[in-house]
This record gives C-alpha cells, structure tokens and sequence, in this order.
C-alpha cells in the first residue's frame, strides 16, 4: 500500500504544456482602451519579451530553460500522496490523491512561475521586480526566485495581510526583497485610493495597480505577475504533467480533479495537462473551488474588465465581479480577487470546466480533519479543494461509486495559524453572498465593444 508515489529529479518535465493548442475557440484577445486588441508591443514596458511571447503563443509544448530546471530541483518533482488514513476517516470507496506543492522553499506552488519570471528577466538585462501580494506566498516567491537569479525584488503587500502576516514579511526580507502595506503614499495609485478611504485595508487589486506603476516608471524595473496570465498558467503545468506520470505508476487515472481558484493559476497547473486527454475524448472532469465570498466563476458574470482595481492593465475577457469589488477579509487571502484567468474562464464559459464555492467555515474544518489524517496542516486555500473533495468523496460513500479523485494541496498554512485560531475560538464566520457589493462594483464595468 503505497502513501507517496515519487519521481527521480531525471523524471522531471522538460516542456510546460499550452493548453490554447487543445482549446476548441483561440483565447479572446486582451484589449487596450480604445477596445482594440492590444498587440504584444503594449506588454513590453512591463514584461521581458520571452514572456510575453509564451503569454500569446500557441505552441503545445514550450520548452523549460535548463537553468530553470536545475532552480526547480530543489523541490521538484514533488511528491504526489495517496491520502490512504483521510479515506479511511470518510469512510469511502473513492481513492483520494494530492500533489503536495506545500514542499517548495515558499511553501505552495508559486515559486512554479517565480523562478522562469526571475530567470526571463535576468536574461533580458533587467535589475528589479515590483510586484504585489496578497497572503504573502507571491510576494516570497518572488523574493526567492530575484535571490536565485541576481534581481532586486519590491513588493506591495495588501495592508491586512501586512498586519496580520507579519512572519511572511520577514521571509520576504530574508531573501533580500523590500515589502511595503499597500496602500502607500509612494505611487500615484496608492495615493489615490488613500484620498477616497484612509483606513483602506487595501486589496489585491490596489497592491497591482501599485506594482504595475513602478514597474511602467522606469526602464529597468519590470513586473511579475503571481497567477491569472496565460504565461503563469503555462509555467505551473509542471504540476499536472508531473501528476499524470505519477498517477500512471500508481496505475490510476482520475475521474475528477478539484484545486483551489483564486486567479487559477495551480488550477490550470493541475487540470490543463488533463484537459489534453479530455479534448482527446476522455472523461475527466475539473473542478475549480472559490469562497463563497468571492464567487468569480460561480456567480460573476463573463465580460472584459481590467485586471487591477484602478484600470492600469489592458482589459481581459473573465468571469469577474467588477475591477473595484471589495471582498471580504476572509482568511485565504490568495482567493480574495475579483478576476479569474482568461484561460479558466473561457473554457468555464464553453461548459469545459466546472466551478463549485464553499464557504469559510466548512474550508477550515476540512482543513482541520486532512492534518488530522495527512498530518500536513494546509494553507486556507487549499482547504477550499479539500473540502469540495470531501464533498465528493461523501457522495461516493452514499452511492458506492469508487471514483478517483485528485487534488492540488497548493500549500502548507504554517503562517496562518492565527486564522486556525480564530476558527478554534470560534471567531470566524461565513459571509453571505455579497449581493449588494457584486451588483454596484459589475455596473462599474469598463463599457467595451
Ligand atoms: C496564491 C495561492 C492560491 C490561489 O492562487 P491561484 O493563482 O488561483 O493558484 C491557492 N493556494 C495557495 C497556497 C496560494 O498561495
């Protein structure tokens, strides 16, 4: 009865895979103010020209730099679990399996898309970073990949994450980067959203406004963006090609895949190379958890709204709740954001992905019962995917179905303790569906077309 099933360093995947080459429509094209498609020429103030290329290609395979290889192995590939004592304590015939990304330096899958960023930029003659952050986990592993690759690394950190997340900040500045509470007085954005609200507790949208300016001012700052691009997605199929091999040595396939959504960036790293061999015809279904509280593909509407709070970024065609929609201070941070990626939310919009919310409190007792089974306490997004898993594997218990299911357990909550707290005491809450705020933030949308 095995519990990990393990890849030699050698195993490791060569090329990310572009799910745009198996998609039965081209991408809808992001577009510029004028409500024209914006050519890659706009990126490039931001964006090294590698990434802007991977941002628009459509290529099937897209070749991973050694360099970024050897960065990657040391943590890749990581080990995908057979969660043998949570099936047990469901009591169910499904067979549950998690790809454990919680192993990386930064503690999720994020550092997947750092380190090629870091590394495109250093080969295009650039010397800093800006970025923003919400949980921190973006913000380390920027950190880490500008330390890696030689870069200097800024990052605006949503305000209460700030506060509440001080530890995140500390390994930010151990790996060399400088963090500031965003909304700050240093950029015209910042200032702008101080004016209307000083008490501001920021969001992500305000922090990449933020990021997007500093990185626009000057010649030899670029930006990095953490998830929702096409270039970020790409990177993070690491994931679910390194799933697959092992999945195969374990002589199984899954019927469904769960991971959980904020911009969906360890979603499609999971799901895309999968959804490979359903555009082939094979059954597999992908399913993309959110909170409640921020319903982007459940409850958002399908439309071209701008990435960040203030409209700096070119429009992008996304299920969204409306550019200056402010969530709720839920505890998993990395699901608080209006959008969703252009890829997810085309392939949701055609019925080829399915979306599923769960509210705060049903997250952190499912988190609670998987470290009590796994051992491994998981980041408050994850347990969005494990509870939707739970969910199923439930049902499974009632109808006898033996489905396999497998999930991305993004990260480890060894920062969020104080959220696990907070549940213990009882302090937390489900939010409502934020009907009132959802409506006047969609009838902000940029007027398009
Ligand atoms: C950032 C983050 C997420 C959500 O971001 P995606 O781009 O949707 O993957 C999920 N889990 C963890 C641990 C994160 O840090």
């Amino acid at each position: 009865m095995q519990t990990k099933i393990l890849l030699n360093e050698s195993d490791m995947p060569t090329h990310w895979y572009n799910v745009v080459a198996d998609m039965p429509n081209p991408p809808a094209p992001p577009l510029g103010p004028d409500g024209n498609p914006v050519g890659p020429d706009a990126l490039a103030a931001i964006f090294p020209e590698a990434l802007i290329l991977q941002e628009v290609s459509a290529e099937r395979w897209i070749p991973i730099p050694e360099e970024v290889r050897q960065a990657l192995s040391l943590w890749r590939p990581s080990p995908l679990y057979r969660a043998h004592r949570l099936e047990q304590a469901l009591g169910t015939p499904a067979k549950i399996y998690y790809k454990n990304e919680a192993v990386s330096p930064a503690g999720s899958h994020k550092p997947n898309t750092a380190i090629p960023q870091a590394y495109y930029n250093k080969q295009a003659g650039i010397r800093k970073l800006s970025t923003e952050t919400g949980a921190g986990q973006w913000g380390c592993s920027l950190s880490l990949a500008g330390q890696l690759f030689g870069l200097e690394v800024e990052v605006f950190m949503v305000k209460i994450s700030y506060d509440q997340k001080p530890y995140r900040r500390t390994m930010m500045r151990t790996w060399g980067a400088q963090v500031h509470a965003s909304p700050t007085d240093l950029t015209e954005s910042g200032r702008r959203i101080l004016a209307g609200h000083p008490d501001s507790e920021g969001s992500l949208g305000i922090a990449i406004s933020e990021a997007v300016e500093v990185a626009a001012q000057s010649a030899d700052t670029n930006y990095a963006l953490g998830s929702v691009l096409n270039h970020v997605l790409l990177h993070q199929t690491i994931i679910g090609e390194e799933a697959k091999r092992q999945l195969e040595l374990a002589g199984d396939y899954p019927d469904m895949i769960f991971a959980p959504c904020g911009g969906g960036s360890n979603f499609g790293g999971i799901a895309f190379p999968f959804f490979a061999d359903k555009a082939a015809g094979r059954e597999v279904r992908l399913v993309a958890v959110e909170p409640t509280s921020c319903p982007t593909l459940t409850k958002g509407i399908y439309a071209y709204d701008y990435g960040d709070a203030i409209g700096l970024t070119p429009l992008l065609k996304m299920y969204t709740l409306g550019h200056d929609f402010m969530p709720p201070g839920i505890h998993a941070g990395g699901l608080r954001y209006h959008g969703d990626s252009a890829l997810i939310s085309q392939l949701h919009h055609e019925g080829l992905v399915e979306a599923v919310a769960v509210p705060q409190l049903e997250t952190f007792q499912a988190g609670v019962l998987f470290a009590q089974n796994e051992g491994i306490v998981p980041a408050p997004e994850s347990t969005h995917a494990i509870a939707a898993v739970i969910r199923e594997a439930n049902r499974c218990r009632e109808s006898g179905e033996p489905k396999t299911l497998l999930f991305n357990l993004s990260g480890h909550g060894h920062f969020d303790m104080s959220a696990y707290d907070r549940y213990f005491a009882g302090e937390l809450q489900d939010y409502d569906y934020p009907e009132e705020a959802i409506r006047e933030a969609l009838a902000h949308l940029p007027k398009v077309g």
